[in-house]
């Protein structure tokens, strides 16, 4: 078995439910090992949509990654997902960030994710289970690449744990750095 990490997000409707059904849909295939805590942040590349909610997820599976790949993108159709413009609004995008050391580099599919690590989104969720992962063929580790980042505190820490969600709640803390 391989462990491999997902990249999670959503912004369209209930965004936490959407984050609990994918973690549902995942484990339909893997064991899911550990998740991050839930994060909002702001949109990037396309800047005029919802904020999102993002998390990570470390499984086991042993599923090769173009099927991995595959069986993740029935998990977002199955939840609804719609493509149409790219890095548009979604309610859920399940990404491949890492998978054991291994490099893919295919039309269809890169790991580790070719944009993970300019992407405070994905990494704040990462170091939280992944802290000391590194980068296949680097030297640098989860949180050398998030501490790396330029400053930004446009994030806020939502939840300690997908399950423990109650609806509505504040955001518990703003995160800087
Ligand atoms: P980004 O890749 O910048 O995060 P996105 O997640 O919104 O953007 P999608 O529309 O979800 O992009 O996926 C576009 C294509 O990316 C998919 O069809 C898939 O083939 C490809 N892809 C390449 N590498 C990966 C990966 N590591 N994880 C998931 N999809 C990948
Ligand atoms: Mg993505
Ligand atoms: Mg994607």
């Amino acid at each position: 078995m391989a462990t491999t990490y997902f990249g999670l997000g959503g912004n369209i409707g209930d965004r936490f439910a959407y984050l609990q059904d994918a973690i549902r849909g995942l484990a339909d295939f893997c064991v899911i090992e550990a998740t991050s805590r839930v994060y909002e942040t702001a949109p990037v590349h396309v800047t005029d949509q919802p904020r999102f909610l993002n998390m990570a997820v470390r499984a086991r599976t042993d599923l090769a990654p173009r099927t991995l790949l595959t069986h993740i993108q029935g998990v977002e159709n199955r939840l609804g997902r719609v493509r149409n413009l790219r890095w548009g609004p979604r309610v859920i995008d399940i990404d491949i960030l890492l998978y054991a050391d291994r490099i893919v580099d295919e039309a269809d599919l890169t790991v580790p994710h070719p944009r993970m690590a300019e992407r405070r989104f994905v990494l704040a969720p990462l170091a939280d289970i992944a802290a000391a992962a590194i980068l296949p063929s680097t030297d640098r580790t989860v949180s050398d690449l998030l501490a790396a980042l330029p400053p930004d505190d446009d994030i806020l820490m939502m939840a300690e744990s997908v399950w423990d969600v109650e609806r509505g709640e504040a955001p518990k803390a703003a995160l800087s750095g």
